[in-house]
């Protein structure tokens, strides 16, 4: 009798289990892809460290966005750290070391006890997992379970983490600041644009005897022992880039965008979208939405770092000052610290053309017919929701892959521009008027153009579409 099998013989679907990294950024797109995988019929177990868990419990809105999927189930696991662990950026190692001991052994002892069985009784058939978590990929194949890794960035900084140890070893990083316009010369398909101050943060003054570093470099290796890798991303966007990871990692799933896959897949079947934002920390304020209501249409510009950027007070001004002397209308989602300060320099004339809030519906914000670009921090998410809705942005990326996705918003993809290591009132006042006045035609155009890919690649026959068929055909042959 196949492990598929019930005591009467009947067959139980596939058991996925989805391990999201312990860090923000990710959980949300790996809710989108838990709940596409839901759709298509598969049980569904989730599973999250305790920490990350409670965090997101304070919201209860997973409980409330899977209520409606009998075949979905949320577990948890520790990170094996104290409870006061202050489990920051910095600390990040003493996390990373954690897992792959402590968590490891956990892991393996629920996956044979039978711990993640579902209601039905069908046992784990197949893995979905981040590959910064390693260790799930040794004990998948120590106990013979199909694993597929996932990866929630771009592909091209995914990319340059695969050419991370010739970068290396030709000297390209470290480099020095007086080096940061050169170009680099040894990740393929980038030659002619990509210089060291786009490569992803990390590379920026890096100390390569950084064991942070060990974790990047194995990027390349690490993805290949999976049986494939799921990437948030589509074919029409980052194909090129797509093809040179394929040589290492052959099999790929780009599925995404994964926001707008979903949204695309429930509308199919009718079913509304209850929540984007499982992860999401903050209140939505939605009164944005009625002050987007009462504007000209494509007259705001949309701006907001994301959940993790720390800007300072001086940035902040700067910012405030650049858009204040463009005289255009903006929304502004600034958090707690320095909105007060902020809106004591509102005076009644900017009263009347800003509105500012703590935290938006972003998706609905890009998505109104009001707004007409985005100055972005260019966190990947960010990106693809405003490729989707053809929004042109201004980016301003702080760290990590942010630095790389802003030099393809305008060299490669031309859909705005980069105002990377920059932040003074001019610049700002002059790049806002070139998105918004001076090139608008030129870049809603491309803007246009590659929603319309996006779009197409989700619908049936579309590459997004397809890859996604493709990879539940697959989990169901390997789930055999
Ligand atoms: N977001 C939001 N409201 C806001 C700002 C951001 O809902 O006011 C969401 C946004 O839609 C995106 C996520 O937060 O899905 C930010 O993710 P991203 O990868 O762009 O950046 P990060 O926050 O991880 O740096």
């Amino acid at each position: 009798e196949s492990a598929m099998e019930d005591g009467g013989g009947a067959l139980l679907p596939p058991h996925v289990l989805i391990f999201p990294p312990p860090i923000q950024g990710p959980i949300n797109s790996t809710f989108s892809i838990a709940e596409l995988l839901c759709l298509a019929g598969f049980q569904i177990t989730v599973l999250l460290t305790e920490d990350i868990h409670s965090r997101l419990q304070s919201r209860g809105n997973i409980q409330k966005r899977f209520e409606r999927y009998p075949n979905f189930q949320l577990r948890t696991i520790s990170d094996g750290l104290p409870e006061d662990h202050p489990r920051s950026n910095d600390t990040f190692l003493e996390l990373y070391k954690s897992l792959h001991t402590k968590t490891k052994v956990y892991f393996k002892e629920m996956l044979t006890s039978g711990s993640f069985e579902s209601n039905s009784g069908s046992p784990v058939s197949c893995i979905i997992a981040d590959s910064l978590l390693r260790f799930t990929c040794d004990v998948a194949k120590e106990i013979g379970i199909p694993i597929i890794y996932l990866r929630t960035f771009s592909a091209c900084c995914l990319w340059v983490f695969f050419c991370l140890p010739k970068l290396i070893e030709v000297g390209e990083i470290p480099y020095r600041r007086e080096d940061e316009d050169a170009l680099v010369n040894c990740v393929p398909a980038t030659e002619s644009f990509l210089r060291r101050r786009d490569l992803p943060g990390y590379c920026r003054y890096v100390d390569t005897n950084n064991p942070a570093m060990e974790l990047l470099i194995v990027e390349g290796e690490e993805n290949a022992r999976a049986n494939g890798l799921i990437i948030n991303t589509f074919e029409e966007l980052e194909g090129p880039i797509l093809s040179h990871i394929r040589a290492s990692c052959p099999n790929l799933y780009p599925i995404g965008p994964v926001h707008a896959h979903l949204k695309t897949k429930l509308a199919a079947q009718n079913l509304s979208l209850t929540s984007t934002n499982s992860n999401i920390l903050w209140e939505e304020d939605k009164s944005c939405i009625s002050w987007l209501d009462s504007q000209p249409s494509k007259s705001v510009l949309y701006v907001s770092f994301g959940s993790l950027a720390m800007l300072t007070r001086d940035q902040i001004l700067e910012f405030w000052h650049g858009l204040v002397n463009t005289g255009k209308r903006f929304l502004w989602v600034i958090r707690k610290d320095w909105k007060n300060e902020i809106l004591a320099e509102f005076t009644k004339a900017t009263e009347e053309r800003g509105c500012i809030v703590d935290w938006a519906p972003q998706q609905e914000v890009l998505s109104h017919r009001a707004v007409g670009a985005f100055l972005t921090h260019s966190g990947w998410n960010s990106t693809l929701e405003s490729i989707y809705e053809g929004v042109p942005m201004i980016c301003w990326p702080c760290e990590g892959d942010q630095q790389t996705n802003s030099r393809f918003v305008e060299f490669v993809w031309k859909l705005g521009l980069d105002m990377k290591d920059t932040c003074d009132r001019g610049t700002i006042e002059k790049t806002v008027k070139e998105i918004m006045d001076v090139r608008r035609d030129e870049f809603r155009k491309s803007a246009d153009n590659m929603a319309e890919l996006a779009r197409n690649s989700l619908i049936e026959g579309g590459s997004s579409f397809s890859a996604f068929n493709r990879l539940v055909d697959d989990i169901k042959m390997m789930s055999q």
